[in-house]
């Protein structure tokens, strides 16, 4: 008899067909719903297997959501026809934000309604960034693979994943991102929203700065290594480690 659990080789090709997100509303945090119900079929054949929201989950358990349109969504989710998606579940909120990337912290201070704090400012592009909007923090994020490919773009706490992605898991308050050039390698997010901490932790991403390649092919992004105990910053190799900012409303300006 096969086991209810569905295997995790199945459940990655279900989030990548899906788009990783509700395939009819494209909410990032999902349960995996076989759409012709398991206890029948017996079987986890990936292609009957869609991921829905908790709501679109409920929805189709109580039969308003029928199989049929779920089966339509299947063909073409939400999140492949957008590839945008709203991260309604880690809405930060306060007036203050840290970033803890590796061991070094951003902290931001008070902020009032409207204002920003920018943990990285990269030829001034702001790559880490935190706006207050009333009581709300609104997260801007923008990295690469460490080849260049664009993995993760989240504007105001909207999320726009790359085309690159290989795998995206976001599961409780930790996400995950793969990208396709590499699998093996992780970048690690994880969030506190009751303290309002951003925490990056071993991973390897880049930044470009397109506009720079112009000028310089070579010199048109820094790729940022994260370690358990310091943070490198390539080419230049700059290592940062136990730096600790509250002050200013940008953390660290690299240039
Ligand atoms: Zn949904």
């Amino acid at each position: 008899m096969t086991s209810r659990t569905i295997p995790e080789p199945v459940q990655r090709q279900v989030r990548q067909d899906c788009g990783f997100g509700c395939v009819i509303c494209g909410a990032p945090i999902f349960t995996y719903d076989h759409i012709d119900e398991f206890s029948i079929t017996q079987s986890h054949e990936s292609s009957n297997i869609a991921l829905l929201c908790y709501n679109h989950h409920m929805e189709k358990t109580a039969k308003r959501l029928s199989k049929d349109v779920v089966k339509k969504y299947r063909a073409s989710p939400h999140n492949k026809m957008r590839k945008s998606k709203g991260i309604h579940t880690w809405i930060l909120q306060g007036n203050s934000v840290e970033f803890r990337i590796g061991n070094n912290v951003f902290g931001s201070p008070a902020m009032s309604d409207g204002e920003k704090y920018v943990a990285i400012n990269f030829m001034e592009m702001e790559i880490f960034s935190v706006r207050r909007e009333g009581d709300n923090l609104l997260v801007s994020i923008f990295i690469n693979d460490i080849e260049g490919n664009q993995v993760l773009k989240i504007i105001d706490n909207e999320m726009i994943l790359g085309e690159n992605l290989w795998d995206f898991d976001f599961s409780g308050t930790r996400m995950k991102i793969r990208s396709l050039s590499n699998p093996k390698r992780v970048i690690n997010f994880e969030f506190n929203p009751n303290t309002s901490v951003i925490y990056i932790s071993e991973s390897r991403f880049r930044i470009d700065y397109p506009r720079f390649a112009a000028l310089n092919p070579f010199e048109n992004y820094r790729e940022i290594r994260i370690e358990k105990d310091l943070t490198v910053i390539l080419p230049s190799n700059t290592i940062i480690s136990g730096f600790h900012c509250y002050v200013g409303r940008i953390g660290m300006r690299i240039v």
